[in-house]
């Protein structure tokens, strides 16, 4: 049975997704964390010109939303120009936990929020604040990321909200929140922030996280990822596992690897593949 994965620029409902892992430190160290981030990780950033290549090679494959992740993004001083050139040409999303932005860029006097609404006024609605939050109450977020951590992140939605940022929220589902979400999706709302923009992962057993479900390119519809290393099947983890390519150019060679791949997966007639991002 053929997998629902047509090829780019056909023109199908299906989006073809481009994840860029920007860096690898973090500011935070939450013990669940799948890329294993955190302070005293090695930057490993893949760099400005890398990614105007990824965009221009995505774009000209049929590739509809690029996504940033890290680490944590606004750690990079050059996020602003990738942001910038990625969401003048297609629909851009970049992850944070949120708690940096209202801080002063190291050096200068102007704040990470600040540049952001720079580029939010370039490039209008094509890009996406997509932030981290746990839970309805700091129990269920600071269980993983850290004391004090909710309300940080709470604290930098509003900031982004009170510049005019569209708000997405992703929640990970974990024996600390389970069986109350309801609170997580009171809290959104409470905040002004619909239904359609918050969606719920389940745990997965990656990077430090000894717990959670166990995903692969096995089971996973893939969502093309990039770091420094190459190229991977999906953003859950660039583990040696999960690579496609040792070569992050020409992305097109990748994409061809992972409809072979597809191919083969199908031809075995086991379980379908499942979304999680
Ligand atoms: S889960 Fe996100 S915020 Fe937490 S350490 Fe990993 S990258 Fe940083």
């Amino acid at each position: 049975m053929p997998l629902p994965i047509p090829e780019p620029n056909t023109g199908s409902a299906f989006q073809w997704k481009l994840w860029i892992y920007t860096n690898y430190d973090c500011n935070l160290r939450c013990s669940y964390c799948v890329a294993k981030s955190g302070p005293n990780v090695p930057r490993r950033a893949i760099g400005l010109n890398n990614v105007k290549q990824l965009v221009d090679e995505a774009v000209a494959l049929g590739f509809d939303h690029i996504f940033f992740t890290g680490g944590e993004p606004f750690l990079l001083n050059d996020i602003y120009e990738m942001l910038c050139y990625s969401a003048l040409h297609v629909k851009t999303s970049v992850l944070t936990n949120a708690m940096l932005l209202g801080q002063r860029i190291p050096g200068a006097t102007r704040t990470r929020l600040d540049r952001l609404e720079d580029v939010a006024r370039a490039v209008g609605e094509n890009l996406i604040v997509q932030v981290s939050l746990d839970g309805g109450i700091p129990e269920h977020h600071d269980a993983y990321r850290g004391a004090g951590t909710w309300q940080k992140a709470v604290d930098g939605i509003q900031l982004l909200q009170s510049r005019g940022f569209r708000v997405r929220l992703s929640s990970t589902e974990t024996p600390a929140n389970t069986g109350r979400l309801d609170l997580i999706c009171e809290f959104h709302r409470s905040l002004g922030i619909p239904d359609e923009d918050h969606f719920i992962r389940p745990l997965a057993k990656r990077g430090y996280s000894k717990e959670g479900i166990e995903l692969g390119m096995g089971n996973l519809i893939p969502e093309v990822t990039v770091n420094l290393d190459g190229v991977f099947w999906h953003p859950l983890s660039t583990d040696a596992d999960m690579q496609v390519s040792r070569k992050m150019f020409p992305l097109a060679e990748s994409v061809r690897r992972i409809q072979a791949q597809l191919d083969a997966i199908a031809a075995t007639g086991e379980a379908p593949l499942m979304t999680f991002t």
